[in-house]
């Protein structure tokens, strides 16, 4: 059996999604969370499976994501629809459920957030729900994983029926052009109700369009034409989805005023909220304080002041490098092994994937930190206060979340901008993500920042961080000028509810960070140091070499002089830079391993600057160039998105390293 998860966005799908079916998707207080479709199989539930649609407000679609939705219910096989349901904002909620009940499938309605709507001093009465809207409902705090809740869900469904589709009652204008096209379709291939279909025609669904096969497409486009003037003229509503929407909000206002019951008076906590997102998303103030929050965020990870991330490190480098090193080598050496093994295995992959796992602590803390503030509501805020700036800047509001997303994994980010409706403005976010400084890149900052400056370690990484947002937005200013004119549309950015975040929610981001981050030093980074290292000690006539006449020094040396300029033309630098192409925690195993340990001997203050700049900016890892071509099918624009961030690393690293030769 197959069941579908339908919501708004930001409900808590996900969170329901992991709880019943024990896996394990991203939960975040912001939109656009889910924009990929996921299956897993519902516990207690043999043979029964729930599919994760992205969060949307409407069946027709706005933007890529949307359309999957649309997609599941017109070609899919299913046997239920679980509608799950912000309890708190029902008003908004209840559009999509009205347009998922007017299909007439089996369905549950899932009320979630049951704790929050108590905290704002009210109840749900989901009999009369149920007995107004004529189908099953339960109400539940998905957060907080009652088996209880989970077995009556599964009970319900176990049990779910043929439902008679909501009618409701919409403008005889409406209902006669329904009954037109109804004509209109065709018996054969419609598994769905055709006065849903009508509907929804009217309503502007081009996704009906795009997926079923109408043959009379140009009629009834026609009839929906000549609707909408129908009812612009006789002032029903100032368009065709306007008077539809008026029904049904009218509809579900009712409900609402029957059916949500007041308990308790809680009005001024409401007031005390609003009055703390006026100070948050004040544009004078909003920002300065997302800069010291951040600036915060940074000394714990990396500075030494109160750098919880720091003395971690430190202690699980001397961890490192005093056991783990040391009782291999020493157990290497017991059993015989010596000359070019013994270097592959110490000085290559230990030394290698060492000097990227020891930044795990530092990882741990800053994305425990991250999903603190992500789990709050706070970064939603900081949308907020974001968006009008970003607008200026060629971005869709909706660039927000995958933008925040890019600080993790560059990954995830660009396949996050399906939401974006606007092609251009999708593109636009795409090609420039990269340049969001992203988990992998932190070990480089942290290594040769802390070895080549003794004080303000955590204000220069937030420096360079800086730098890179500061280069995303110029280059999407520069791409909305030039090759995507004209891109723009409107996004009305949603303000979710503070909320105290789950220690096991956000314990499970930071955790799957440092998996991730573990993973790549299982592979990525162990074969990258396996090929450095041979590379790095043999020549074409013989192995055992030093590594200035390696094969490695020769082709690294030959591309080499073209960092001169920039301060860091070195052998080792170019290698570590061509290898973190690999992914990018591999620039410092590299390092390590070329360097022996001491990183800190290859660099200056200012080569060490300019280089941490340019590999923060340059080339992105190849994972996240095989994503930009998967997302933007197109070969130019995975050319382009190699190409110009290399140009542009180049020139900012150039002008760090000259206006730097100023002060340091
Ligand atoms: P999605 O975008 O619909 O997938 O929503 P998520 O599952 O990511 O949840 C959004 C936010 O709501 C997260 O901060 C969750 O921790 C929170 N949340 C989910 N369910 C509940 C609940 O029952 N009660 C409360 N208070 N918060 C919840």
């Amino acid at each position: 059996m197959i069941f579908l998860l339908a919501g708004n966005p930001n409900v808590g799908k996900s969170t329901l999604f992991n709880f019943m079916t024990q896996s394990h998707v991203h939960v975040g207080n912001y939109s656009g969370v889910t924009v990929e479709k996921r299956v897993h199989h519902i516990r207690y539930f043999e043979g029964a499976n729930l599919v994760d649609l992205p969060g949307t407000y409407n069946v027709s679609p706005s933007s890529e994501d949307e359309g999957v939705v649309t997609y599941s219910l017109l070609n899919e096989s299913y046997n239920g629809i679980i509608n799950i349901i912000d309890s708190t904002h029902l008003k908004r909620n209840l559009h999509l459920t009205v347009q998922l009940l007017e299909l007439g499938v089996p369905s549950l309605l899932v009320f979630n957030l049951k704790d929050a709507l108590k905290n704002n001093g009210y109840i749900i009465d989901t009999d009369k729900i149920s007995e107004i809207l004529n189908v099953d409902s339960v109400r539940i705090s998905a957060r907080e994983r009652n088996k209880d809740d989970q077995m009556n869900i599964v009970n319900k469904l176990k049990n779910i029926g043929a439902i008679k589709a909501l009618e409701l009652d919409y403008h005889e204008v409406i209902k006669a052009a329904m009954k037109e096209i109804h004509e209109l379709l065709r018996y054969d291939q419609l598994q769905v109700k055709k006065k849903w279909l009508a509907l929804q025609l009217l309503e502007g669904n081009d996704g009906i369009y795009k997926h079923i096969d109408l043959i009379k497409e140009k009629e009834i486009r026609e009839i929906v034409k000549k609707t909408e003037a129908v009812i612009i003229e006789n002032k029903i509503a100032f368009s065709l989805k306007g008077a539809i929407f008026n029904t049904r909000r009218e509809f579900i206002s009712n409900i609402v005023d029957e059916c949500l019951i007041k308990v308790e008076d809680k009005e001024h906590s409401k007031y005390f909220n609003q009055r703390i997102d006026r100070v948050l998303t004040h544009p004078m103030i909003g920002i300065p304080f997302f800069l010291v929050v951040m600036f915060s965020v940074y000394q714990l990870s990396f500075g030494t002041f109160l750098g919880v991330g720091n003395l971690l490190t430190t202690y699980f480098e001397m961890f490192y490098e005093g056991i783990v090193i040391n009782y291999i080598s020493q157990f290497i050496e017991f059993i015989g092994f010596s000359g070019f093994m013994y270097g592959l295995i110490v000085d290559g992959v230990l030394a290698g994937i060492g000097g990227v796992l020891v930044f795990l602590p530092q990882i741990l803390v800053l994305f425990f930190l991250l999903a603190i503030l992500e789990g709050t509501g706070y970064m939603a805020r900081v949308a907020i206060v974001m968006d009008k700036f970003l607008s200026k800047f060629g971005f869709n509001g909706k660039s927000i979340v995958p933008i925040i997303t890019g600080f993790g994994c560059s990954v995830p980010a660009i396949m996050a901008t399906r939401t974006i409706p606007d092609k251009k403005e999708r593109i636009i976010t795409i090609l420039t993500i990269p340049f969001v400084s992203c988990s992998a890149r932190l070990p480089i900052y942290s290594i040769i920042v802390s070895s080549v400056f003794e004080k303000h370690v955590a204000l220069i990484i937030m420096g360079i961080y800086i730098l890179g947002i500061i280069v995303t937005l110029l280059s999407a200013k520069l791409f909305s000028l030039s090759f995507f004119k004209g891109a723009g549309s409107k996004f009305l950015l949603e303000l979710p509810p503070y909320r105290i975040p789950q220690l096991r929610t956000i314990s499970y981001q930071a955790l799957e960070k440092a998996k991730r981050f573990v993973k790549k030093a299982g592979t990525f980074i162990l074969v990258g140091s396996i090929i450095l290292w041979i590379l790095s000690n043999v020549s074409l006539s013989s192995i055992n070499v030093t590594p200035d006449t390696s094969l490695l020094s020769s082709i690294a040396g030959f591309i080499a002089p073209i960092f001169i300029p920039i301060g860091f033309g070195t052998w080792e630098a170019t290698s570590a830079l061509i290898s973190g192409v690999l992914a990018k925690e591999v620039v410092v195993s590299s390092l390590e391993i070329l360097y022996m340990g001491d990183v800190g001997s290859g660099f200056t203050m200012l080569s060490g600057l300019s280089f941490v700049v340019f590999s923060s900016l340059y080339v992105p890892c190849i994972s996240t160039i095989a994503t930009i071509k998967s997302e933007t099918n197109s070969i130019k624009w995975t050319l382009f998105a190699v190409v110009y961030p290399f140009v542009v690393a180049y020139i900012v690293a150039s002008i760090v390293y000259l206006i730097g030769g100023f002060f340091i």
